[in-house]
């Protein structure tokens, strides 16, 4: 899951980014309100965690913008800004939920669950496709009911996999699910992740598509 966090306190941006990753995003991190404004036209996310004071261009700003756009992605304010009227000027703009700091990163965490979960149309916190099962919040995949080990990244690329059942996710999408902007892809770590998914799930478990992608049919 690939979170563009847009926070402007290095000593806070850090701590986040650090966090989040530890809780399995792939995290991206932009420090004001421009660079924030020109990603969200090139790059695909899943969520943005969005500061309000920012410099070059306010938090409110960018939220209008994605949303004249017609970008409905997953937006979540993470403020310093704690009164009614800011809560209720920043839902009112568009944004799906509104954090006031000092945040705790595990509830940070679980509201970005939420708000992904329902934006993919989805009430069951649980994702299930036949016998197997992959819980966002524990991190614990079962086959058969019996726990299969994965690594953070055989994670990821099968937690993308089940978000978009029925669909072909590209190499890129799923390495930008994998990774964040520091690490470099390499470029057959997303062939040896399904190699090792197909040998814990079942062969016939992820499809690939020659040339376009991978998926796991509906
Ligand atoms: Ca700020």
């Amino acid at each position: 899951m690939r979170v563009l966090l847009v926070e402007d306190d290095p000593q806070l941006g850090d701590g986040l980014t650090v966090g989040l990753r530890q809780a399995g995003f792939a995290v991206d991190w932009v420090k004001d309100g421009l660079t924030a404004d020109q990603v969200l036209t090139t790059e695909t996310f899943d969520i943005i965690v969005l500061d309000l004071g920012l410099p070059r261009l306010d938090g409110m700003t960018v939220l209008e913008r994605l949303r004249r756009r017609g970008q409905c992605l997953p937006t979540l304010i993470l403020t310093a800004r704690g009164s009614t009227s800011d809560k209720v000027a920043g839902l009112d703009s568009g944004a799906d939920d509104y954090l006031v700091k000092p945040v705790d990163l595990d509830e940070l965490a679980a509201r970005i669950r939420a708000l992904v979960r329902r934006a993919a149309g989805r009430a069951e916190p649980v994702l299930r496709y036949g016998n197997v099962t992959l819980d966002p919040a524990s991190r614990r995949v079962t086959v058969d009911d019996a726990d299969v080990e994965l690594s953070p990244r055989e994670f990821s690329v099968l937690h993308a996999l089940l978000e978009n059942t029925g669909r072909v996710m590209s190499r890129a999408q799923l390495e930008s699910s994998i990774y964040g902007w520091r690490d470099e892809p390499d470029s057959n770590a997303l062939e040896v992740y399904v190699h090792y998914l197909r040998k814990k799930l079942g062969a016939d478990f992820i499809k690939t598509l020659r040339g376009v992608g991978y998926m796991i049919p509906k």
